[in-house]
């Protein structure tokens, strides 16, 4: 039987974001490491390899799907309601010690992670995500970027078929994979972690790349949401908050914050769970750094108002949500308060037009995916 690493090597293509550099050796631009990789070798995250001189990307398959209430990504200003057909791949260029997908994103790093690739392509995918309803298809789970190709492949035959597209990603980028994907990519979820380059570098990554990504973004018209788990002891700290907090409020004070509650999970399981007074907290942090749009997620009914979208002007409640689930919808079809009639950032649709899900599914079984294993 073969080894998943045997199977994977197997479901490649050439890349496209790479150059050749000299002895054979090769560089490759899909996330911030930029690594430099050697003849017979894989980058840090260990699915991009170098073969003859030539980068070998991931193709043809998929981690798994899932049906996600946009929420969960959580897209909070992006089509309220819709249902996003999310699919993941396999390996990370990070190694978070709390990741709650680590079952894939540790694939080819960690034994203890197993996940049974499935045979896919952009059609099979796209036909899917529509016959369960989905507005929006989504590359989640693991690391978008290490596949960025294979995400451009999908999401080129998903904009065909009249769906948005979005990353739900660590935002580690580079000027050419922004470039790359841009055409293709209508929203775009960073999770950032934490504001001390030394906490980064603890999960294997650096901090600038993820601020550039996230500055990229928001210059190039990419609707963005900005994530971060909120984990005591590792970056709940007021200062580290206010920092990282204002950084954001100097790109632009449109973005919504979503500060989540960490639950014990991976190589953390002896940290304790988030409180809601700590959301509380950094929400209020967010907004005296002056953020118009602060959330407080994954304690649905414990944080107030902190679940709500207010219009910033005249502070009308104008979604009123319970977790995932929207009890009240009253943006306007053009995207405005129904009240004052101030403009809501965001990327709306005409009508709400209610929920299919407001917890995750799996596709049934009409979706035929066939295991690579
Ligand atoms: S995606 Fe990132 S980690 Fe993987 S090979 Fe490319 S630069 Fe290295």
């Amino acid at each position: 039987m073969s080894s998943l690493r045997e199977i994977l090597n197997q479901n490649v293509r050439e890349g496209e974001l790479y150059e050749s550099i000299e002895r054979n050796r090769l560089r490759c631009y899909a996330c911030g490491h930029c690594c430099p990789i050697a003849e017979g070798h894989a980058g840090v995250c260990k699915v991009r390899f170098n073969q003859g001189g030539k980068l070998y990307v991931p193709w043809g398959y998929v981690g798994g799907v899932q049906c996600d209430p946009i929420e969960k990504k959580p897209f909070f200003h992006a089509y309220p309601g819709a249902l996003a057909y999310s699919f993941g791949m396999l390996g990370c260029d990070l190694h978070c010690s709390y990741c709650q997908n680590w079952v894939t994103s540790q694939a080819l790093r960690d034994p203890h992670a197993f996940s049974v690739p499935l045979q896919a392509s952009p059609e099979l995918l796209v036909r899917d995500a529509i016959r369960q309803g989905a507005k929006v298809l989504v590359s989640t789970y693991n690391e978008p970027l290490i596949t960025a190709e294979w995400a451009v492949e999908i999401f080129k035959e998903a904009k065909a078929a009249g769906l948005k597209t979005a990353f739900v990603s660590n935002g580690n980028g580079t000027p050419q994979v922004l470039e790359y994907i841009r055409p293709w990519i209508d929203f775009y979820k960073v999770d950032l972690k934490s504001f001390d380059d030394q906490h980064y570098r603890q999960l294997g990554g650096r901090i600038g790349p993820i601020l550039d990504t996230i500055r990229w973004l928001h210059e190039n018209g990419v609707w963005l949401e900005i994530v971060t788990l909120l984990i005591r002891g590792f970056n709940d700290g007021d200062d580290e908050l206010k920092k990282l907090a204002e950084f954001l409020a100097s790109v632009s004070t449109d973005i919504p914050w979503h500060v989540t509650a960490f639950h014990s999970d991976y190589k953390m399981a002896e940290t304790p769970d988030t409180r809601a007074e700590d959301l509380q907290r950094a929400a209020q942090i967010g907004k005296t750094a002056g953020l118009q749009f602060v959330y407080a997620g994954n304690l649905p009914g414990r944080v107030g108002e902190l679940e709500d979208t207010f219009c910033r002007r005249c502070r009308s409640r104008l979604i009123h949500r319970y977790g995932y689930f929207i009890e009240e919808y009253r943006v306007t079809a053009n995207g405005c308060c129904p009240d004052c009639g101030e403009r809501v950032p965001g990327r709306w649709a005409e009508k709400f037009e209610g929920q299919i899900a407001d917890r995750p599914f799996i596709p049934g079984r009409e979706t035929n995916f066939i295991s690579l294993t």
